[in-house]
């Protein structure tokens, strides 16, 4: 049933399918979609915010930039709590409206679907016309098409890769690379080459498949999603018994309102039949709804058939309501969501460390009890800070053994200090001391450490 419905074809044992070119309402909405996200990933690099781009991954120096805020290794556990916040995210976003992540604003099917998919469209036709220039010989038809495709999947798979660079080693650095002599930087040149022949792999030839067994959302599928996740499906209730539509009515042989003429599985660019169920290979790109619908207004009758549906409306006819687990869900994803949004409103610009030196105790001087102290300034941002510290205890007074006042931009400075305290203000063996660092009169961090004195 599958392979006669569905187009394939095959190369090197790996089947290729030929879906139909989509058209209808919701591609319409999921073009424009695609348009404004591709919009932002190719802009974002590009766009400055605080004198830094816009988003920045460097892993390799391990510096983040997220519109303007710079994030460093110290910055680990924000990372995490972003990373959790994501994971619950996408499966509170899973519980509710399944998969339509993968068919609107996943990478791989904007990419595939919105780009490569119609530039084969527009070079070899709809489905019919490419399944027939393949089974042609190579003569100037297939070679210059075929040709064409291939140099523009290459061209844009460049696109894609230098995109992806900007986004790891930073848009500036790459237009050195771009800009500059090959031997000056002939790693990242071949960094672009090397992305650039996967993306084209990716998308001339695993495509699918990325979505229908490599990724592992996919198969997160069947544990998150309930009857009450709204997703694309068909009604079994009204379309079946399938088949087509009888020129009179015959109350013995009454039939559903799927006329069984195999569009919906023509046009799904994962080839597979919506009417067998949820599947894991459903990306909800809604192609199938779009074609059905435009059957079932031919035949004037009501369109959805296949929609975004939930199985307790297509068993029971109950409208859509949140499940107790979203709800569930949805509150981790608040708590989360504060706990984050509170550690980046007390976030500093600078993180100051204090630690006693190790292997002191300290030392007496006249009225005055001193400790030795080391400090690490963390600058995260991209201005040079001049700065001052001091012991929040202005009877206190600190002595460095250097005498900087400036922290550069983005880097770590280490100093040794002294910290002498008034014997008069000292009653324990141990006690607390808070540090304040200021920039032109602000306070910009805080820390603690200990003071050991003798006991008394
Ligand atoms: S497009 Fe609609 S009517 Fe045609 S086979 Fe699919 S479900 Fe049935
Ligand atoms: S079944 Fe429909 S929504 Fe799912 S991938 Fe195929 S065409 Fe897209």
């Amino acid at each position: 049933m599958k392979s006669s419905l569905v187009q394939i074809k095959k190369i090197w044992g790996r089947v290729f399918i030929y879906p139909k070119k989509p058209a209808g309402v919701w591609h319409q909405r999921r073009v424009v979609v695609a348009v404004l996200l591709l919009l932002g990933l190719f802009l974002f690099p590009h766009l400055k915010m605080n004198g830094e781009q816009l988003v920045l991954l460097n892993f390799i120096e391990r510096k983040f930039v997220f519109f303007g805020l710079i994030f460093t290794p110290q910055d680990f556990h924000l990372f995490a709590l972003a990373m959790l916040f994501g994971m619950i995210f996408i499966v509170c976003f899973t519980v509710i409206f399944g998969r339509l992540w993968c068919g609107w604003a996943c990478p791989q099917t904007i990419f595939m679907e919105m780009i490569f998919r119609k530039i084969e469209y527009w070079i070899e036709g709809d489905a019919q016309k490419q399944k027939k220039l393949d089974a042609q010989p190579w003569d100037f038809e297939k070679i210059s098409k075929k040709g064409s495709k291939h140099l523009l999947f290459l061209l844009i798979s460049f696109a894609i890769a230098n995109t992806f660079l900007a986004y790891i080693i930073g848009s500036e650095q790459l237009f050195q690379i771009i800009s500059e002599p090959l031997q000056s930087h002939w790693v990242g040149f071949a960094s672009i080459i090397l992305f650039t022949l996967i993306f084209y792999l990716v998308f001339a030839y695993v495509r699918e498949v990325v979505c229908t067994v490599i990724c592992p959302y996919g198969r997160l599928q069947g544990v998150l999603l309930d009857n009450k996740s709204l997703v694309v499906a068909y009604d079994v209730n009204r379309g079946e018994p399938r088949g087509p539509k009888l020129r009179v009515e015959d109350p013995l042989n009454v039939k559903g309102d799927c006329v069984d003429c195999g569009l919906c599985v023509q046009v799904c660019p994962t080839g597979i039949d919506i009417r067998e169920g949820t599947q894991l290979e459903c990306v909800n790109c809604t192609a199938c709804i779009d074609s059905c619908n435009q059957v079932m207004q031919k035949l004037n009758r009501a369109e959805n058939l296949i929609g975004f549906h939930t199985q307790e409306y297509i068993k029971y006819k109950k409208p859509f309501v949140l499940s107790m687990k979203a709800y569930g869900y949805a509150a981790i994803l608040l708590v989360v969501a504060i706990v984050f949004s509170s550690l980046i409103y007390k976030r500093e610009e600078v993180e100051t460390t204090v630690l006693r030196a190790s292997g002191t105790l300290y030392q007496i001087k006249g009225d005055s009890i001193s400790n030795l102290y080391t400090v690490q300034l963390i600058n995260k941002t991209n201005r040079d800070i001049t700065f001052k510290m001091a012991s929040e205890n202005k009877q206190d007074s600190i002595f460095f053994i250097q005498a900087p006042s400036i922290l550069k931009r983005e880097s770590e400075l280490s100093l040794t200090f002294f910290l002498y305290k008034k014997t008069s203000q000292l009653n324990s063996f141990k006690s607390e001391v808070k540090f304040k660092v200021q920039s032109e009169g602000k306070l910009i961090s805080t820390a603690k450490s200990t003071f050991f004195a003798p006991n008394n």
